[in-house]
């Protein structure tokens, strides 16, 4: 046996501790020498969430070291007291039968058999490295996710590139941010989204691009009712979601129409006077051309593109000029579109042009998806070096090489595949092994068949998660039990930049270990161990991280550890050791300096493009996809397993449509319809209603065969998916399609 196959079998065997399946911990099982030990056994401690981006601070009540509740924490600045019923319900999940408790291992006959970790990391090393000195270093990659913590995602990125030689990895942050990583980036100079969510509280104007916030962040729509403004409230949607009809002004665009729209709005402003031309001139560059670019957007053309009268559009246009204090956020609806980087630069072109940056209620702001979406963009090492570094820039990659005290020549040169470039990689035949972690892609991934039998292909898939019978892992050779939400520590970073600390309040069943010391088990196995000694744990590798942020705009050398997170109900970055004043909150760009070399935003644009799939004759309909309940998360991997939370959602799929639609279709409400488009087809509840237009349909995403629907188009920038338009056809389950009205 050799040497390191020695230390990684003595390492096992410390991390594992006991190996039951009971859950009641006493304090010295809390294990580790970190944050849980400082726990009693009947305290109550504050954790963040880990399900959306909002960050809420959760109690977790134990008694005799069983964690038993879970409470709204009043103090967390975050949600005030406040908690969606997915935070309520968290500690439910892990006690789910379907836990994975051992590595499985699929066996001769195609099923799934548990085998100890010793086999399932041997076999997981031999598989890959085979690989790699057959296909190259190239034909291994892997997939990672939001939802695990910063310290876990930074060593995942760190082991996969400088330990294991692999150059490919993306996350599941790909579905959900990127748009705004590559809007921010080139408009600001580094992603930095500015706000603070008091900013919720202290505008007079509030439009929302793209977002049900009262169902995909309950707990800020709640910060918006706090507002002593009485704000006007803009929704823009297609749809007439919850928050449309909660708001002041609702303006139903046509799908994917919006670039059009700003570029509208924006000449509107320039041509009416409503600039700030010193903010323009002190702040930014290329304004006048981008003047010349959106005067070519004329009333007439937006209306007629947006679907939207004239009269609606000096509205809106006027709303926003008449605003002191105007905040322009985004999320799905924007980032999940075929031109969704251009068109989040055109919501930051409007916040620029009209000096709505930097102040007290401001902001082009995008609020994020997953728990840790913001941890992921800043320290994954995957399509930027971490810590928010360029993998092109010699003295980041030599700083990044110092701190981790090795060669240069380990960081690679080649950027990383996005997740649909991995995703094609497999197709042709470049990537052969792939390790899935804490992300359903079975489910969740755009074009759901096509990726499902691409899997099929590969020579090895590792699927790392909670569960063993997720749509993914069912498709896995090995998968490899985790930890989850509260069974491990680390930090989230949250939508606006707060770093909230994860803590150990429930023991981890089986064999399952944290993400964190199961990439510290593989290096131990691949051999690499060495590299990563300093990692020896979450709080350590914390204090790594903080050495890659020195001198970033994300610096946060001045957080002294867990314990002053903890103190401080979490703290937004930046945070640098000679930050003297500690506020509660903090927004970006008050100075209004920005992140290029001269200090300056930029305004980018481009001329809308058209939808890769528009409605025809034989698919008639247009799909939108997006979130239908504020109970369930996003594949219901973990929301899923909750009677509470299923019972506050719909369990079968259903479709909404327009009364007009279905009575052309002869489709009676609550009847069962088939959707088809040219990928697929399911069965589906007609939940007949106004909330979409005649010609649109919505689906909600959280539903295994949403995705079996959508078209794999992408935005050219930031390759996010495009989820919410496709072409489909609907007709009454089991009859013969009848001919489309056409309108
Ligand atoms: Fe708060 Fe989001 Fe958790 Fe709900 S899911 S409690 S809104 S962090």
């Amino acid at each position: 046996m050799t040497n390191w196959r020695e230390k990684a079998a003595a390492a096992l065997r410390q991390w594992n501790g006991p190996l039951t399946n009971d859950l009641v911990l006493t304090p010295g099982q809390f294990g580790l020498g970190q944050v849980p030990a400082r726990l009693q056994p009947d305290d109550t401690t504050t954790v963040v969430c880990g399900y959306c981006s909002t960050g809420c601070g959760l109690n977790v009540h134990l008694r005799e070291g069983r964690a038993i509740n879970i409470t709204a924490d009043s103090n967390y600045p975050v949600n005030l007291g406040m908690a969606c019923p997915k935070g309520w319900e968290a500690l439910t999940p892990l006690a789910a039968p379907d836990r994975a408790t051992t590595p499985y291992l699929r066996n001769s006959r195609g099923e799934l058999e548990p085998v100890d970790w010793e086999r399932a990391m041997v076999l997981f090393c031999e598989r890959f490295k085979a690989i790699q000195q057959e296909h190259g270093p190239e034909s291994v990659a892997w997939l990672g996710t939001g939802q695990i913590c910063t310290e876990e995602l930074a060593l995942l990125g760190a082991l996969g590139k400088f330990g294991m030689g692999m150059i490919h990895g993306d996350g599941n942050t790909r579905q959900c941010m990127a748009t705004a990583v590559s809007a921010y980036k080139e408009s600001f100079g580094f992603d930095a989204p500015p706000f603070t969510y008091a900013d919720f509280e202290e505008s007079d104007v509030i439009i929302l691009f793209g977002s049900n916030l009262c169902i995909a962040h309950p707990i800020l729509w709640q910060r918006i009712l706090r507002n002593r403004n009485c704000p006007e409230i803009i929704a823009v949607d297609p749809r007439k979601t919850e928050t449309a009809m909660a708001s002041t002004q609702h303006f139903a665009i046509r799908p994917k129409s919006d670039l059009t729209l700003l570029y509208g709005l924006a000449n509107l402003l320039i041509a009416g006077g409503s600039m700030d031309h010193e903010y323009i001139a002190a702040h930014t560059n290329e304004f006048d051309r981008f003047a010349k670019f959106a005067s070519h957007f004329t009333t007439d053309r937006v209306a007629a593109e947006t679907g939207l009268s004239q009269d609606d559009l000096w509205r809106f246009a006027q709303t926003i000029a008449r605003g002191k204090r105007v905040s322009f956020w985004w999320t799905m609806g924007v980032n999940q579109g075929h031109e969704a980087t251009r068109t989040a630069q055109a919501i930051i072109n409007l916040a620029l042009l009209t000096g709505n940056m930097g102040r007290p209620g401001t902001g082009a702001n995008s609020i994020t998806g997953q728990c840790n979406a913001m941890g992921s963009r800043l320290f994954s090492n995957t399509t930027n070096l971490i810590g928010g570094h360029d993998l092109g820039n010699p003295q980041h990659r030599a700083k990044v090489a110092g701190i981790l005290g090795m060669e240069e020549q380990r960081i690679p040169t080649q950027p990383s595949l996005a997740y649909d470039q991995i995703i094609d990689g497999i197709a042709s035949g470049k990537i052969r092994g792939l390790w899935v972690i804490a992300t359903n892609s079975a489910h969740s991934w755009i074009h759901q068949t096509e990726i499902r039998e691409l899997f099929a292909k590969l020579d090895f898939l590792v699927v790392q998660d909670m569960y063993h019978n997720t749509d993914t892992a069912q498709l896995a050779d090995l998968v490899l039990p985790a930890a989850g939400w509260g069974e491990k520590e680390g930090t989230f970073i949250n939508s606006e930049r707060r770093i909230g600390l994860l803590k150990r309040v429930s023991k981890a069943p089986g064999q399952a270990l944290s993400d964190f010391n199961i990439f510290k088990l593989v290096a131990q196995y691949w051999g690499c161990g060495a590299l990563f000694e300093k990692w020896s744990s979450p709080e350590a590798a914390f204090q790594i991280l903080k050495e890659f942020s020195r001198g970033q705009p994300c610096d946060i050398t001045g957080i002294a550890d867990y314990a002053a997170l903890d103190a401080c109900g979490g703290i937004q970055w930046p945070w640098t050791d000679s930050t003297t004043t500690p506020l509660p909150e903090r927004r970006l760009l008050e100075d209004g300096r920005y992140y290029h070399p001269d200090g300056r935003a930029r305004f980018v644009f481009e001329e809308p493009r058209p939808m890769a799939e528009i409605p025809d004759e034989a698919f008639p309909f247009l799909l939108l996809t997006g979130r239908g309940s504020s109970a369930q998360w996003h594949t219901q991997t973990r929301t899923g397993k909750s009677d509470v939370l299923r019972k506050l959602a719909p369990a079968h799929v259903y479709v909404e449509m327009h009364p007009d639609d279905a009575r052309h279709l002869g489709v009676e409400p609550a009847s069962l319809v088939t959707v088809t488009s040219r990928r697929g087809a399911l069965d589906a509840l007609a939940f007949v209603t106004a909330t979409v237009q005649p010609g649109q349909v919505f689906i909600p995403m959280h539903y295994v065969s949403t995705n079996r629907l959508t078209f794999p188009s992408f935005d050219h920038y930031s390759r996010q998916p495009s989820y919410k338009a496709c072409a489909v056809s609907i007709h009454p389950a089991g009859k013969t399609p009848t001919r489309p009205r056409v309108s």
